[in-house]
C-alpha cells in the first residue's frame, strides 16, 4: 500500500522569518494525528535552517530542497549539494520542476544526475513531468510525459526507482487556478506506471508514489486522490498558508483510513 504524501512547493516564497511564522502557526493549526501520511514543506534553500527548527519541533513535517546539484562539491557556484541539504535535515529534493525546465533550461539528462547524486546521498527525489498545453491541445501529452520520465529516470536499478517519487504536472495547470479533473489526472497518473512497469517490473512500479500537481487546493484534493493511482499532491500556492496546508493533511489523513 502506497503512503500518500502531501508536498508543498513554496518556490521563491517565504524567506527565513516567514517561515519561522509558517511552523508557528502550523503548531497550532496542523491536525494532530497525520500518522497515516507522509508530510513534507519546501521551502527555498535560505529558509531550510529554519525549516530544520521546525521540523525539530513538529517531526512529522519533513522538509525538502526545490532542486539540488548534481555535483558532489568544488567550484560549481551558486549551486547546493546534497551533502549540504541533508546537514539541513531535507529528506527530499524536487527536482526537474517545470519552472527549472522553462527558465533555466533544465533537461532530461541533467534532472536525471540530480536524481541519482540525491538517491547516493539518501534524498528522496520528487521528480516532475509535464506537458505543455499546446502538447495536450495535439494529443501528445502522453508521447511527452513518456520521454520525460524515461530520460529523468534513466539506467535507475529497481531500489533507486522505488525511492523516487513523481509528480505529475500538467503545466497548463500550476498557478493557473486550472486544475485536471480527477479523470485527466487518473488516466496520465495510470499511464505512468504503466511505463514505470516496463523501466522496473510491475512489482516495482506499484510501489513507486506519483503525485498530482497543478492548482492542488482543500476544494479538489479529495477527489483528486481519491484516484487510485493518485499517491498525494505537490502543492504550490495552497501550501504557503498553514492553514491550508493543514487542510490537506487531514483530507489525506482521513483519505488513508
Ligand atoms: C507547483 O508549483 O508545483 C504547483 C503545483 O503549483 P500550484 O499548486 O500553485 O499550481
Amino acid at each position: 500500500m502506497r503512503k500518500l504524501l502531501i508536498a508543498g512547493n513554496w518556490k521563491m516564497n517565504q524567506g527565513p522569518e516567514d517561515t519561522a511564522q509558517f511552523f508557528e502557526a502550523l503548531a497550532t493549526s496542523k491536525p494532530a494525528d497525520i500518522s497515516r501520511i507522509d508530510a513534507a514543506v519546501c521551502p527555498p534553500f535560505i529558509s531550510l535552517p529554519e525549516a530544520k527548527n521546525g521540523n525539530a519541533k513538529l517531526p512529522d513535517i519533513a522538509i525538502g530542497a526545490q532542486n539540488v546539484s548534481s555535483e558532489e562539491n568544488g567550484a560549481f557556484t551558486g549551486e547546493v549539494s546534497a551533502t549540504m541539504l541533508k546537514e539541513l535535515n531535507c529528506d527530499y529534493a524536487i527536482t526537474g520542476h517545470s519552472e527549472r525546465r522553462e527558465y533555466f533550461g533544465e533537461t532530461d539528462a541533467q534532472i536525471c544526475k540530480k536524481n541519482l547524486k540525491a538517491l547516493e546521498h539518501g534524498l528522496t527525489p520528487i521528480t516532475c513531468v509535464g506537458e505543455v498545453l499546446d502538447q495536450r491541445k495535439s494529443e501528445r501529452h502522453f508521447k511527452v510525459v513518456e520521454e520525460q520520465l524515461t530520460g529523468v529516470m534513466k539506467g535507475f536499478s529497481k531500489e533507486q526507482a522505488e525511492k523516487t517519487v513523481v509528480a505529475y504536472e500538467p503545466v497548463w495547470a500550476i498557478g493557473t487556478g486550472e486544475t485536471a479533473t480527477p479523470d485527466q489526472a487518473q488516466e496520465m497518473h495510470k499511464f505512468i506506471r504503466e511505463i514505470l512497469g516496463k523501466m522496473f517490473g510491475d512489482q516495482t512500479a506499484e510501489k513507486i508514489r506519483i503525485l498530482y500537481g497543478g492548482s492542488m487546493k482543500p476544494g479538489n484534493a479529495a477527489e483528486l486522490i481519491d484516484q487510485p493511482d493518485v499517491d498525494g499532491g505537490l502543492i504550490g500556492g495552497a501550501s504557503l498558508k498553514s492553514d491550508s496546508y493543514s487542510e490537506l493533511l487531514k483530507i489525506a489523513q482521513e483519505k488513508s483510513g
